[in-house]
């Protein structure tokens, strides 16, 4: 029996003139998602893309997994495909629903109709594919409230397709139908939660990464890498930018008060990403940052951070707790490489007493003080260009 996958649009249904738009990104997503997978047909039609393989041997469990982590998707579910006639869909729609129709007790019949041609109406082809699907299964019962099974049977332009429930699609809208937003990604769990957040929004992703090597290990930059791989499951791929920030760190330990250390190294972080990323063509920065989580997340320390850079600044977590941050990041399996023990640069060299309450005036005179520019240009010229 031949199936395909039916993919139902979100809200990108919605939006008028760019709707064309939005659907070819969408379409262009899933292919890039199915890479590897096999070739594919796809086509779209009343807010639905078939998604028809066109190879042998397809294995539809990683076409569905694949499916499930493309935003813009409302729903999916895999469907057998028939023939625009009853008899055909007599024949397979209880083959094809035998496995779950076993393990269900009750279910109900809805009925499609697109093509408004087809000779039976709605009601007429649930009634018809019901009592045959009671004769077939005699342990099952009709509930039309609240079945454990919907079997459902859309009539379209060129074929029939029969399908159980389906499954909630990732939501959002397409990546790349929202510009490009810079990630300052570190191997935290708040930052990979934060980026997955935008991309949902239809972001495309650039990450830049701090490292401060030797404080910071080989393994440090792997793990932030591990994790930009799993986001870009979601959010297609990333180029990450690591900015060497050794010398940088050195000079604010040498050179500035102690209780500024965070918030100036907050600071030389954002005024760095936006340099990055308007080389890279992005027009927001996205931290992970959360109100009140830690000293340099408090609303004076963000107020503070936030006047280093010129472009907004996207904290999608900024109203979060911890525990709705981490259900997030177990769900997009980023939680446990988080976890791993190793430093990042925001963990050197932390002052025993950081302001909680930075005042701009003077940080800016520390910062003047300092003179960071040199290391600035120098940092910006070293960085590491690496394909996610
Ligand atoms: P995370 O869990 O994302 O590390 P956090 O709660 O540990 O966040 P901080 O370490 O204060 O908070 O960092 C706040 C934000 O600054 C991070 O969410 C991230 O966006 C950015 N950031 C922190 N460290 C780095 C780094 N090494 N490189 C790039 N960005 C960083
Ligand atoms: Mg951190």
């Amino acid at each position: 029996m031949k199936e395909v996958v039916l993919v139902k649009l979100g809200e990108i249904a919605l939006k008028g003139l760019n709707r064309r738009t939005f659907e070819d990104v969408l379409k262009k997503n899933i292919k890039k998602a199915l890479y590897g997978l096999g070739w594919f047909k796809l086509s779209i039609a009343q807010s639905t893309i078939t998604v028809t393989p066109e190879s042998k041997d397809v294995d539809m469990d990683k076409v569905e997994d694949a499916i499930s982590r493309v935003f813009g998707i409302v729903s999916y579910c895999r469907a057998c495909v028939c023939e625009k006639d009853m008899e055909d869909i007599y024949a397979k729609a209880p083959r094809y629903l035998e496995d779950v129709l076993m393990e269900a007790k009750t279910f109900k019949v809805e009925a499609k109709r697109s093509d408004k041609k087809f000779p039976l109406k709605s009601p007429e082809i649930c009634m018809e594919l019901g009592g045959l699907l009671l004769e077939k299964f005699p342990h099952l019962t009709v509930d039309v409230h609240n079945p454990d099974v919907k079997v459902t049977v859309e009539v379209r332009d060129f074929a029939a397709y029969v399908h159980a429930d389906s499954k909630k699609g990732a939501g959002g809208i397409p990546v790349g139908t929202g510009g490009q937003g810079c990630i300052l990604i570190s191997g935290g769990i708040d930052s990979p939660v934060a980026a997955y957040m935008m991309a949902k929004r239809g972001i495309k992703l650039t990450a830049v990464h701090f490292q401060s090597p030797p404080y910071t290990s080989e393994r440090a930059l792997e793990k932030v890498k591990k994790l930009l791989k799993l986001v870009s499951r979601y959010s297609g791929s990333i180029t990450m930018i690591t900015v060497p920030f050794t010398k940088l760190q050195e000079k604010i330990r040498d050179d500035c008060p102690e209780e500024l250390f965070t918030i100036i190294m907050r600071r030389l972080m954002m005024q760095i990403s936006e340099r990055i990323a308007k080389d890279y063509d992005c027009t927001a920065l996205i931290t992970g940052e959360s109100l009140g989580q830690v000293a340099s997340q408090t609303i004076h320390a963000i107020a503070c951070t936030d006047e280093a850079a010129t472009m907004p600044v996207f904290r999608p977590l900024i109203g979060m707790d911890k525990e709705e941050i981490i259900t997030i990041s177990r769900k997009i399996d980023t939680f446990e490489t988080s976890i791993e023990p190793f430093e990042d640069c925001c963990t050197i060299f932390t002052p025993k007493h950081p302001r909680t309450r930075p005042v701009l005036k003077f940080v800016k005179f520390a910062e003047e003080e300092a003179n960071f520019a040199e290391l600035i240009e120098e940092a910006i010229k070293n960085v590491e260009i690496t394909e996610i």
